[in-house]
């Protein structure tokens, strides 16, 4: 019993890392979503679809080389997607080169947490 408690997850750090990344990804989705709203008009790239400030959480920033830390500020790797034409984008994606890129740019639209999934795991092994 008393041996177990070395080995156990320091539980409390892992979850201040798991908020610290949460809102480092966010803060950097806010500011290069914001920027590519006002660099670009409100039209999803594939369908045409227009939005304005009533729908306009369903337009998505896409990276156009799938790296979503590449965020050059004239927007040269961002395009403007509704979020099923962005899904069908990276089903194209996925066939090609796994899942690793839709899971990082889309954690904050999708209930797919993957950080909440490691953290349950390691709390099952309490
Ligand atoms: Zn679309
Ligand atoms: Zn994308």
């Amino acid at each position: 019993m008393t041996t177990r408690k070395k080995v156990e997850p320091d539980l409390a750090r892992l979850d201040r890392v798991v908020a610290d990344a949460r809102r480092a990804r966010d803060e950097r989705e806010q500011s290069y979503r914001g920027q590519a709203l006002k660099l670009f008009p409100w039209i999803c790239g594939r369908c045409a679809r227009e939005f304005d400030h009533t729908n306009v959480q369903e337009l998505t920033v896409h990276h156009k080389n799938h790296n979503h830390d590449h965020n050059p500020p004239d927007g040269s790797n961002w395009e403007l997607l509704c979020l099923y034409c962005h899904d069908n984008e990276h089903q194209r994606q996925l066939e090609h080169s796994g899942s690793a890129d839709i899971r990082g740019e889309r954690a904050r639209n999708s209930t797919h947490m993957p950080f909440a999934d490691l953290a349950a795991l390691l709390r099952k092994e309490e």
